[in-house]
């Protein structure tokens, strides 16, 4: 089974990075609170904060760029192979729908619409998402972190 994970306050690009490539991560910035989130949805906390070492279910990120802590996630618990960019809202951590553009055409840039052909909606904040120049740049910065490619 795949690794869920929550993120306090601290690790909020961390947090987008690894919802971009698809890993389950939600969000905290309820201080303390979080280890009752993470018991009840049964999820991995990461955390900076030294007050939270040492309790149940609790990984310290060591490094403080956000490239280099989602190499150590990554590494330390074994996802290489189970990310799946482009699967997930950057916002609320929803699964993302794909879309036919024609549908969203009135929501989009006229020349996102021209130029790109995949999109995907998230239902719960309906953000429209599309494999811009944006996001392979975002992922090609972390395969260089990575020194593999993410497919
Ligand atoms: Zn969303």
């Amino acid at each position: 089974m795949t690794e869920r994970f929550i993120c306090n306050g601290m690790l909020g690009k961390l947090c987008k990075l690894m919802r971009l490539c698809g890993i389950d991560t939600e969000y905290s910035n309820q201080g303390m609170k979080i280890l009752l989130e993470a018991r009840r949805q049964g999820r991995i906390i990461l955390t900076r904060n030294q007050r939270l070492s040492g309790y149940e279910s609790v990984f310290f990120v060591q490094p403080l760029k956000p490239s280099l802590q989602f190499r150590e996630i990554i590494e330390k618990f074994n996802l290489a192979d189970e990310l799946v960019p482009f699967s997930r809202c950057l916002i609320c951590n929803e699964k993302l729908q794909p879309i036919n553009k024609e549908i969203i055409k009135n929501r989009i840039p006229y020349f996102t619409y021209k130029n790109f052909n995949e999109f995907a909606l998230c239902k719960k904040c309906q953000r429209v998402y599309w494999k811009g120049s944006h996001y392979q740049n975002m992922l090609y910065d972390l395969e260089k972190t990575l020194g593999k490619k993410i497919v």
